[in-house]
């Protein structure tokens, strides 16, 4: 990247900037990306992992959002079967409650119709009863009823990574731990930027002839790299999910639920053996790089869960893990609440040619990438005279892994080849058809089918996977976004870390010093997962 200059040089490794470079190199664009940290380190590993219409928009009259929305759902499902999965979701009814069940009734009607009746499935209306037999476990007291309707649900980290591997595979170059620290105007235009490695602390320049600021919450502070007096952008806010023990719920389905603290929409959403619960929506002023969940928000979210589970009793002690990230939401123009604050992007270009993409979701960033690379295409075009390329078969192109028709025939061939049941079924759900790499792994080296942690399901080939094929370049991007074993585990992967970090070495060429700071560094990130719990003891109790 730092020898020749590219077309299009984007910052941001989340997954708008792993769009943008998927939708340009497959227009043929020359195309380098960089991200200050691991990919999808930023609030793209952070979300409510929902690829959904976002049916509670449809309280702002977010149309258009959730018309847009629901057709890209309808998109991933195809080109990403294995990373995007429908789930049906139980939206129970309580007499008294903020949002009544003729009003949800109506909500959804509205929904199947702006996904035009094209949904995983079309909605159904439970009777109190069928609602109790569906989830036992939901309160009683003031039920009236529930809607069953349909979203989906991925893995946000690796559908960024999906999304970045297929950019490479169509010629991007990306590179992670590269931190933008200035941009390149010679002539008052932007023409570059200067990097600096994280790993190494080498700084270089690279020449971009449109660069592109997809830095998510970061937006403004990039920005201001370009102009200190330009206005901010951005109004984030702060989302915070809590881990549980999916047994402790007992749920079957995904719950959307009022909270009976504030009325807020929120989530309880099953994840294998774990649910997690979710989320908050405080503004929030912290810096991106500093986001955590604090006890205030843990005791939120939990007694928001029991007040629906009143059997589940959930305590702080009860977390396995934590999340927090910033949205990065566009300020509105008058004064909202965060929950109103709408989740539409917007591009805008400096009067230096600084091209910034702001707001937006998960679920739209296939749309956000090709706006960009439209707008990145003109502006190319203006500059040399080149033509246009057309736009890029993005909704139609699989993803990597996303070539399966049947993932249960994906799981036999795993079985047949030795592979134990669980494993095949975590290997296909996890890589999709590429876990016949992982499985030939294995085959060449059974010790490698082995588990990294006895009785999970994740395997020593996905560690050297992870680092020979999707860039993991520290002990974190392995044990916490291409695993998730710092989520999942209650002890936060901590008895894998040394282990890993060996591996790790051998593969990478780390000596003993680098090998014992990334095994330092990762316990560290365990212990600011946990620091809510010191907040614990002076928050209210939870009931
Ligand atoms: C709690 C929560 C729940 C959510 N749930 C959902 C959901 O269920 N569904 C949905 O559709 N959306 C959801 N969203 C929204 C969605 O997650 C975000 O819109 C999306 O992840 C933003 O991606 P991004 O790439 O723009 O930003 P990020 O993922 O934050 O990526 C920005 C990247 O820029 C890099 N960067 C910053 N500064 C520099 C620099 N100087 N040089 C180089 N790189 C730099 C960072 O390292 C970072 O990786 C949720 C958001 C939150 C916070």
């Amino acid at each position: 990247m730092t020898e020749t200059p590219v077309d299009l040089l984007v910052i941001g490794g989340g997954i708008t900037g792993a769009a943008i470079a998927r939708d340009a190199a497959l227009r043929g664009l020359s195309v380098g990306l960089v991200g200050k940290g691991d990919f999808a380190g930023g609030t793209s590993s952070h979300s409510s992992r929902l690829i959904h219409g976002g049916l509670r928009y449809l309280e702002h009259r977010d149309f258009g959002l959730v018309f847009e929305a629901s057709r890209e759902r309808r998109v991933l499902l195809n080109i990403a079967p294995h990373l995007v999965r429908p789930l049906p979701f139980v939206f129970p009814a309580y007499r008294g409650a903020r949002v009544p069940g003729w009003q949800i009734f109506a909500a959804l009607w509205l929904y199947d119709l702006l996904a035009s009746f094209r949904n995983v499935h079309t909605h159904k209306w439970l009777s109190r009863k069928a609602a109790r037999r569906m989830e036992p476990g939901l309160r009683e007291k003031g039920l009236t009823g529930a809607g069953l309707y349909w979203d989906a649900q991925t893995d946000d980290a690796r559908l960024t990574l999906a999304n970045l591997r297929a950019a490479a595979i169509a010629g991007a170059q990306v590179a992670n731990y590269v931190e933008v620290t200035a941009l390149s105007k010679p002539d008052g235009t932007v023409k570059g930027v200067t990097v600096r490695d994280q790993l190494t602390g080498e700084a270089a320049s690279i020449q971009g002839k449109v660069v592109v600021n997809a830095t998510g919450p970061w937006v403004d502070g990039l920005r201001r790299l370009d102009d200190p007096n330009t206005p901010a952008l951005l109004r984030p806010t702060k989302g915070v999910h809590v881990v549980v023990p999916r047994a402790r719920i007992g749920h079957t389905n995904a719950i959307t639920l009022l909270s009976p603290v504030d009325g807020r929409v929120m989530f309880v959403l099953p994840w294998g053996e774990v649910s997690y619960i979710g989320t908050t929506d405080t503004d929030d002023s912290v810096s991106p790089d500093e986001v955590r969940a604090t006890a205030d928000d843990v005791v939120y979210l939990l007694r928001s869960a029991n007040a629906l589970f009143p059997q589940a009793r959930l305590a702080p002690k009860d977390v396995i893990s934590t999340w927090a990230g910033l949205r990065p939401l566009l300020a509105p123009e008058k004064s909202a609440t965060p929950a109103q604050v709408s989740r539409e992007h917007r591009i805008v270009v400096s009067a230096s040619g600084l091209l910034t993409i702001a707001g937006g979701k998960l679920t739209t960033h296939r749309v956000m990438g090709r706006d960009v690379v439209d707008r990145a295409c003109e502006i190319l075009h203006q500059a040399d005279g080149r033509a246009v390329p057309a736009r890029a078969a993005t909704d139609h192109l699989v993803l990597p892994g996303g070539d399966i028709a049947d993932l249960e025939v994906m799981v036999e061939s795993a079985r047949a080849r030795d592979i134990q049941e669980p494993t095949a079924r975590h290997l296909v759900k996890t890589y999709g058809s590429e876990s016949a790499a992982l499985v030939n792994l294995i085959e060449r080296d059974r010790a490698l089918g082995r588990p990294i942690l006895e009785g999970r399901p994740e395997v020593w080939a996905e560690v050297i996977h992870a680092v020979e094929r999707e860039m993991a370049m520290r002990l974190s991007d392995v044990l916490i976004r291409r695993t998730h074993l710092f989520y999942e585990d209650p002890a936060h992967g901590s008895a894998a870390a040394p282990p890993v970090a060996r591996r790790m070495a051998e593969l990478l060429g780390w000596d003993r010093t680098a090998e014992t700071e990334e095994i330092a560094d990762y316990l560290s990130e365990v212990q600011r997962a946990r620091e809510f719990m010191t907040g614990v003891a002076r928050a209210s109790r939870v009931s």
